[in-house]
C-alpha cells in the first residue's frame, strides 16, 4: 500500500479491485476488472478501470485491494428490527405440536411483541436491537429500513421510530424509518379496526410526520390485518402529508394489495406470494418495486411462491430483504436471504445481488444516493474476499466480508 502526502482532504483511491458496479446502464452486474474507486468527502468521485483514474485523484491516499471484489454496500429494505424480547417460546410450542389457538391462549402472537415493546424503555430497545443491526452490518450492510408497528399507539410508535433514528446516529449506517401503525389491531381497540385505522390516519400519522420521524408509511393488507379500504384511508393521509407509501401485500391471499399499492405510486409492495398478473402489471406501470422476503416464506412454511416470472415478464424490479421480525422471520443475514431467494424462488445470481443493492435502494427511494458504484453517490461499499460474486449467493452461513465502508469511512 502506497500512501503519498499532500493528498486532498479525505480523498482515497481503492485500486487493484474488481468491481460489480450495478450501474443501470451497465451490462449485467457491471463488472470492471482492474478497477478502482475514488472517494472524496464520503462520496464516490470515480468508479471504473484504474487506467482511467482522473489525475486529481492521483495524489490521494492509495489503497491496494489485492484483487478483491467491491460491490455497493448491501441494503436491507424491509425490517421490523426494533422489537423487544423474542418469540422463541412460540416457535418451540408450535414445533411440539401446539395449534395457533393454543399459542394465542398462552399469550403468544403479535400481541406478545406489542406488550414487550410497550414495557421496554428506549434504552432497552436500543440495547436489544444493536446486536441485530451489528449482525447485518458485519455482512456489509450500509443502509437499513426499520418499521414501527409493535407500539400501535402514538407514544409507542413514536418510541420505536425514535429508537430507529438513534440507532442510525450511534452507528455508521444509514437508517430509513417507516411508520407501520396499520400493522395489527391493538388489544385495547376491541377488534374495532375502523376506529383504530381512524386513529392511525388522523392522529398518529400527522403527529409523527410533524416530528419528522417517518420517511415512509406502510400497512398490512390482509384478512387478518386490514382491508384495502382501511389501507386507503391511511394512504390518503400519507399522500396529503407528502410521504411515500409501501405495503405488505398479497402475502397470504390476493386482496389486490399489489394493485392498491401501485395506485398510490408506492415505492414498493412487499411479500407478494399471491399477487396476480394484473397486480404485477399495475406495479410495472407505477414502477413499484417488488420486495420479496424469502425468510418469512421459509419460516412460516409457505408453499405459494411469489410470481417471479410475472415480475420478469412485465419488467417489475425485484428487491430482497430479511423482514427481520420476531414472529415470522427472525433473520439477520442478507447473504442467507439471497441464497433463499435463489433456492426457493429460482432467482438468478444477478437478480439476487441487484436485489440487495440497486433495487433495494430503489425500494427506499434512495437510488440517487446509494445502491450502485457511480460517481456522486455516497461511498457505501463492501469489499469481499471472493473469487466471483456468485459466492455471495451460493454459500450458507459463511461471511466473506473483508471490509465495509460507509460514506467513505
Ligand atoms: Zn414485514
Amino acid at each position: 500500500m502506497a500512501v503519498r502526502s499532500h493528498a486532498p482532504e479525505k480523498a482515497k483511491v481503492l485500486r487493484n479491485a474488481r468491481l460489480a458496479t450495478f450501474a443501470e446502464n451497465a451490462q449485467g452486474i457491471g463488472i470492471v476488472e482492474g478497477g478502482a474507486v475514488g472517494i472524496v468527502d464520503g462520496r464516490i468521485a470515480f468508479a471504473g478501470p484504474q487506467s482511467e483514474i482522473p489525475s486529481e485523484l492521483a495524489v490521494a491516499e492509495q489503497v491496494d485491494c489485492e484483487g478483491r471484489w467491491i460491490t455497493p454496500g448491501l441494503i436491507d429494505c424491509h425490517t421490523h428490527l426494533v422489537y423487544a424480547g423474542n418469540r422463541a417460546n412460540e416457535f418451540e410450542m408450535r414445533l411440539a405440536g401446539a395449534s395457533y389457538e393454543e399459542v394465542a391462549r398462552a399469550g403468544g402472537g403479535i400481541v406478545s411483541s406489542v406488550k414487550a415493546l410497550r414495557s421496554a424503555s428506549e434504552e432497552e430497545l436500543i440495547t436489544q436491537a444493536l446486536p441485530r443491526l451489528s449482525t447485518l452490518m458485519a455482512e456489509g450492510v450500509t443502509t437499513v429500513e426499520m418499521k414501527s408497528g409493535y407500539g400501535l399507539d402514538l407514544e409507542n410508535e413514536r418510541k420505536t421510530l425514535r429508537v430507529a433514528r438513534r440507532l442510525g446516529e450511534i452507528n455508521p449506517v444509514s437508517i430509513r424509518t417507516t411508520f407501520l401503525g396499520a400493522h395489527a389491531v391493538p388489544p385495547e381497540a376491541n377488534r374495532d379496526k375502523d376506529a383504530y385505522i381512524a386513529k392511525v390516519a388522523d392522529e398518529m400519522l400527522p403527529a409523527l410526520a410533524a416530528e419528522g420521524l417517518a420517511d415512509a408509511v406502510d400497512g398490512f393488507c390482509e384478512n387478518l390485518a386490514f382491508s384495502p379500504q382501511q389501507i386507503e384511508r391511511v394512504f390518503n393521509k400519507a399522500s396529503e402529508l407528502g410521504l411515500p407509501v409501501k405495503l405488505h401485500a398479497d402475502q397470504l391471499s390476493d386482496l389486490g394489495g399489489a394493485a392498491l399499492a401501485a395506485r398510490y405510486g408506492a415505492l414498493s409492495a412487499d411479500h407478494l406470494e399471491y399477487t396476480s398478473e394484473d397486480g404485477a402489471k399495475s406495479m410495472a406501470r407505477a414502477a413499484t418495486v417488488a420486495v420479496l422476503l424469502p425468510g418469512a416464506y421459509y419460516f412460516i412454511r409457505e408453499t405459494q411462491r411469489p410470481p417471479v416470472d410475472l415480475f420478469r415478464k412485465h419488467g417489475v424490479r425485484i428487491a430482497l430483504a430479511t423482514d427481520c421480525n420476531p414472529g415470522t422471520s427472525p433473520l439477520t443475514s442478507l447473504l442467507l436471504t439471497m441464497n433463499m431467494a435463489a433456492t426457493l424462488f429460482s432467482m438468478t445470481v444477478e437478480e439476487c445481488l441487484a436485489g440487495v443493492t440497486r433495487e433495494a435502494a430503489r425500494a427506499l427511494g434512495l437510488l440517487g444516493e446509494t445502491g450502485t458504484l457511480e460517481t456522486g453517490k455516497w461511498a457505501d461499499l463492501a469489499i469481499w474476499d471472493i473469487e466471483r460474486p456468485a459466492e455471495l449467493v451460493y454459500r450458507m452461513g459463511f461471511n466473506p466480508l473483508h471490509a465495509r465502508i460507509w460514506r467513505g469511512q
